[in-house]
């Protein structure tokens, strides 16, 4: 099923591309709940120096995650253009080849999974490597469901076009191997069972847990994603080649990218000096619906307002967003680099948002930009059927729409600035 966009409906969204109308053309896709069969190429905006345009048999869901990179003003002179769009596999073919795919990525995916100490070369190792917590063990279980919460997964249903979030085991949804029991026990032992006071071994050791779930997730996914060329070569599939061939690529550019800046941060552990880093916290009162634990680099800020250059100079760009239970009210925890120019102005907008703004501009930004993040089953189930739409629209467009609105049932004090 999919609905065919008619002349005037082309028309319409182009109009709003060349005007630059992001929230306009959002809203449109926004509203629709099928794949959308577009027969020419459909102008949705520009992106540096080329026009972006959609084309052929597009499931929303793909159309809103490009809203993620659009220029907020229209570019009237680009010099390339790209087409994104799909081409309808027959009845016939899909039927032979949805099994082997939905197979091919179930097998590989849970097998991907490397055991590893990312602390082995920093001081003397156990070598029991065990599942350790992104997220605190025990505070997160009192607010679970019969042991679970909601978890965004890249295999997690979709309905009306869009990924939606799985109850998952506390256990699955925040654990990762990746230190050994030895290190898990001693290194984070300042955050697991000493009150937070916001001292700079606490911010570090959050800070530098956030960026090893992070380089953990990218470690899996290069080991996916190699399994899958292979797996899509053999099934003579090319255009799934191609689009994981890019995904593995920027992955790998990720990861060494961090594997230059890793040293550094050992070096912190290793010498017990925490001072190189800058940020804020803040606690509060009630139960923050979504916890994350993850490292960022958002195109725009709290506000909303785009953030210049973030890509230029990534390593000094490293930020972690930590919200989470502690002592059983809400911690949220920005650090990064002191010279990191993103950091300054994410800090910037925290100063200019409102404090009743705190809880509804925190929840959307970590909807839309953390990659790993869990949310609270009470707070989720009570929410009504259109913010929930509204909430799974933000995630899976990473665009800033004001679509969702809430309501949020916990507040922030000040943040405190270091
Ligand atoms: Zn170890």
């Amino acid at each position: 099923m999919a609905h065919k966009l008619s002349g005037k409906e082309h028309r319409r969204i182009e109009r709003w591309a060349k005007k630059g109308e992001l929230n306009h053309l959002f809203s449109f896709f926004a509203d629709q709940r099928q794949t959308l069969n577009v027969d020419k190429p459909l102008l949705i905006g520009s992106q540096g120096e080329e026009d972006v345009f959609v084309q052929g048999f597009v499931p929303i869901r793909k159309i809103l995650q490009k809203f993620h990179y659009l220029d907020s003003t229209y570019n009237r002179n680009t010099t390339f253009r790209r087409v994104y769009g799909t081409q309808k596999r027959s009845d016939e073919e899909r039927s032979r080849l949805a099994p082997s795919i939905e197979g091919a990525i179930h097998r590989h995916f849970i097998t991907s999974f490397p055991r590893l100490c990312f602390l082995e070369k920093v001081t003397p190792c156990s070598g029991r490597i065990i599942h350790a917590h992104a997220i605190q063990e025990a505070q997160l279980r009192v607010y679970a469901k019969d042991g679970k919460v909601y978890f965004p997964n890249p295999r997690a249903e979709r309905s009306e076009g869009l990924t939606d979030f799985k109850l998952l085991g506390v256990n699955r949804a925040t654990t990762f191997t990746g230190f050994c029991t030895g290190h898990d026990n001693s290194i984070f032992r300042p955050i697991e069972t000493v009150p937070f006071i916001g001292n700079p071994e606490q911010v570090f050791l959050y800070h530098y847990r956030a960026l090893c779930k992070d380089y953990y997730v990218r470690l899996v996914s290069k080991s996916f994603f190699k399994k899958m060329i292979t797996e899509f070569e053999r099934l003579n599939l090319a255009d799934q080649v191609n689009y994981i061939r890019n995904l593995d690529a920027m992955n790998e550019l990720d990861l060494s990218e961090i594997n230059m800046g890793k040293p550094w941060l050992d070096e912190s552990i290793k010498t017990q000096s925490y001072g190189a880093l800058s940020g804020c916290w803040m606690r509060g009162s009630g139960v923050p619906g979504v916890l994350a634990t993850t490292n960022l680099f958002p195109p725009r800020d709290l506000l909303g307002r785009p953030i210049p250059n973030r890509k230029s100079s990534r390593l000094e760009n490293w930020i972690s967003l930590t919200i989470t239970i502690e002592s059983g009210l809400p911690l949220v925890l920005i650090a990064g680099p002191k010279t990191s120019a993103l950091l300054q102005q994410l800090l910037e907008s925290i100063r200019d948002t409102p404090q009743v703004q705190l809880s509804a501009a925190l929840c959307r930004f970590a909807l839309a930009y953390s990659e790993h993040f869990v949310i609270i089953p009470k707070w989720w189930e009570g929410l009504e059927k259109g913010a929930r739409r509204a909430a799974r629209l933000t995630f899976n467009s990473r665009y800033y729409s004001d679509y969702f609105k809430g309501p949020f049932d916990w507040t922030f004090e000040k943040p405190v600035f270091f």
